[in-house]
């Protein structure tokens, strides 16, 4: 699942083959998205603007639509000159944006919608702008109150939740838990605002550290031994505790443990030492 970094990367990407130029064509397999093109053709419109909301894809169009996308599991953007050789098959494409010396291909992107400002803005799923942990306008005083409101949800289910805070996906969430020294089975109310309060700015920080110009596609949240430069095989030796059951943690020397957590049974790490649960605060399931 790609977490919020990933689609931010992508969208920058994007940004740099797309932004400014004009369409010179637009295709997809989506119906909904064809008719639009047919009654607005896109080619000759520029694009203005891509926008990465959690993880959705906002791409801007100057005549006033704008693409929005999620990528799921699966779903990837590609650039390509003209004439270079894709890498995924030709059946898993579902939308083409060219300009002049760009292709830009999702492919099984499996959640594509054209909006104008103000449906896009009535969205139910596709986060606020002042949700987004890394978007500029990220507000953390209503962060904090969003969270205070659903006092009784596991720490690590609420940072899940796209609707409170847009772009924690499954690793970075053990991974805050594990930074903050916060049980991720606890309930949001048995935090301080304080607390809520770093645990967002944690969460903001550790995203940013893996959108820098210089991260690769893989999390780095843990930089023991190696560089993040390193090509290394094991996505996990850059990681305090995400996949990395029964191994001793690299604080403590514990084990780290693993279970199922939350109503989509996502998996969660943690270190039971480093993270502990309050006196008196049962854990639930
Ligand atoms: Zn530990």
């Amino acid at each position: 699942m790609p977490e919020g970094d990933t689609i931010f990367r992508t969208a920058r990407n994007l940004g740099r083959a797309l932004i400014g130029e004009p369409v010179t064509l637009f295709r997809s397999t989506y119906p909904l998205l064809t008719r639009f093109n047919d009654d607005t053709p896109l080619a000759g419109q520029i694009v203005d603007r891509i926008e990465a909301r959690g993880k959705w894809m906002l791409i801007y169009f100057s005549g006033g639509g704008i693409l929005a996308s999620h990528l799921l599991m699966n779903g990837r953007w590609h650039i390509y000159r003209h004439g270079e050789r894709w890498q995924l098959p030709r059946f898993h494409m579902r939308i083409v944006i060219e300009n002049a010396q760009y292709q830009a291909v999702g492919f099984r992107v499996p959640v594509a919608e054209m909006h104008t400002a103000r449906s896009l803005e009535r969205h139910p799923r596709i986060p606020r702008p002042q949700n987004d942990l890394l978007g500029p306008d990220l507000d953390l005083n209503s962060a904090v109150q969003r969270f205070q409101a659903h006092p009784r949800d596991a720490i690590a289910d609420a940072l899940l939740d796209q609707s409170l805070l847009a772009g924690v996906g499954n690793v970075f969430k053990s991974e805050i838990c594990f930074v903050c020294g916060l049980n991720p089975f606890r309930a949001v109310g048995t935090l301080t605002d304080d607390e809520s309060a770093s645990m967002i700015a944690t969460a903001r920080k550790l995203l940013r550290a893996n959108v820098l110009e210089d991260s690769g596609d893989l999390i780095v949240t843990y930089r023991g031994q190696q560089r993040r430069t390193t090509h290394n095989s094991d996505p996990t030796a850059s990681l305090w505790v995400y996949g990395r059951n029964g191994e001793p943690c690299r604080r403590c020397g514990e084990a780290i443990r693993r279970r199922i957590q939350g109503g989509d049974a996502r998996v969660t790490f943690w270190c039971p030492r480093c993270q502990p649960m309050p006196d008196g605060v049962e854990i639930d399931g």
